[in-house]
């Protein structure tokens, strides 16, 4: 079939608005995941297809095992900077989620087993729990306006699942950092009540790792998972699959197969990982922001000042307050302003008013049509430009007559 001449003028030269200079993009999901200019060159240098395999090694052909570049060297120095043993790279933080309960869950034998999560838990994780078999028991959150998460509550979880079907249950999750109210959460304790029943406990790190500094040995981790393209400056898709010595027995467990006919074998393939995974420019991108990630995170405290220093400001607004626990522990924040909604409700572009004055301002990344609950992330912003945002909220909000304190 033919294909309409201007359907592919369309496919080349694309180009993409958000990356415009001079712009600001405070979309959480996109702070963590700007490359640095190592990655994009090394993008371009890996940019074909299956790039990383020009020196896939004989004896053992699998992307962990690859020296040229050093895949195998810089999945070792992962696991270090987590307090991990082993790394693998998948395509996605939800990934690795679903491989770990379904290997938890394979090796324990249960089918219809549970996990117990946080109720802030990623949507992915839900399903990455129904896609490996398994039922979901919510620990609860405090609801509005602080949405803290009881954690205390995960014993009694536990216990609840073991009542009703006489297990425990596969896995327990935490979510580090949640995506909705960027609240921070011990996630020593949680291990601690996990294992007290002798149940792995899983760190959903994908709003953490890469961006502060974290010791999955000091937390008492056991499976820490996390997010290259949301948060160590890469591509997408990347997703870290980060364990212990004891886990990786059972998540990397090897193929077994055998063709009835032919006799054919796969011993040294993952069989989780379906053998390789991200086996061209992203798995480089990541490689390439590692120095600087390590770096970064030494920074964290002072991304987390410039959070506070942003709400504070914000707050100063009419109607306005941030949700979730405060003061903030992480970038990521949740607004609720009666103000811009006021507004909205008589502005002849109603939501939308609030994203077309911040967009004349160069600010995007906020939810188009959004006023009475926002989300931003401040990381990675300089103090000059935390400061021109809270200086663009606080005009547009006088501009429409709200009181500023
Ligand atoms: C963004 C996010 C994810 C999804 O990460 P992917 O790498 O895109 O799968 C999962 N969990 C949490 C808590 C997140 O914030």
């Amino acid at each position: 079939m033919e294909i309409p001449k201007q359907n592919l003028q369309r496919y080349t030269n694309l180009t993409r608005e958000f990356t415009k200079p001079g712009y600001i993009n405070l979309n959480p999901i996109q702070r963590g995941g700007v490359l640095t200019e190592e990655a994009r060159r090394a993008i371009l240098e890996f940019g074909d297809g299956y790039s990383v395999c020009d020196w896939c090694p004989a004896k053992t052909p699998r992307l962990d095992m690859i020296e040229r570049p050093p895949i195998k060297q810089f999945l070792e120095d992962m696991a270090r900077f987590l307090g991990m043993d082993v790394v693998r790279i998948v395509t996605r933080c939800r990934e690795a989620k679903f491989i770990t309960f379904l290997m938890l869950a394979r090796h324990r034998g249960v089918k219809d087993g549970y996990v117990v999560i946080d109720s802030l838990a990623h949507y992915s994780t839900y399903l990455a729990a129904e896609l490996a078999g398994l039922r979901i028991k919510e620990v609860p959150n405090s609801g509005y306006p602080e949405y803290r998460v009881d954690l205390d509550v995960y014993a009694e979880k536990i216990e609840e699942v073991k009542r009703e079907t006489g297990e425990y249950p596969v896995a327990v999750l935490l979510t580090h950092v949640d995506y909705q109210y960027g609240n921070l959460n011990d996630a020593k304790k949680v291990a601690r009540i996990a294992h007290d029943y002798d149940v792995p406990f899983v760190l959903n790190a994908a709003y953490t790792a890469g961006l502060m500094p974290i010791n999955g040995k000091e937390l008492e981790v056991d499976v820490l998972v996390g997010s290259g393209h949301k948060s160590w400056a890469a591509s997408a898709p990347t997703g870290i699959l980060a364990m212990t010595e004891e886990m990786a027995k059972i998540i990397l467990a090897r193929s077994k197969i055998v063709g009835d006919w032919s006799g054919r074998s796969f011993p040294q393939k993952e069989l989780a990982l379906l053998g390789c995974t991200v086996m061209g420019a992203p798995i480089v991108s990541l490689m390439a922001s590692f120095p600087h990630v390590v770096e970064r995170v030494k920074r964290w405290s002072e991304e987390v000042e410039k959070a506070r220093y942003l709400v504070e400001q914000m707050e100063r607004i009419e109607g306005t307050r941030q949700l979730g626990v405060k003061p903030k522990e992480h970038t990521l924040i949740h607004i609720e302003s009666e103000g811009f909604f006021k507004i909205s409700q008589k502005h002849k572009r109603k939501g939308y008013f609030l994203y077309h004055e911040l967009k004349k301002k160069k600010i995007v990344g906020i939810q188009p049509g959004m006023t009475k609950h926002f989300k931003l992330n401040t990381y990675g912003l300089s103090w000059d430009e935390v400061k021109y945002v809270a200086n663009a909220f606080i005009e547009i909000a006088e501009k429409y007559g709200l009181q500023v304190s």
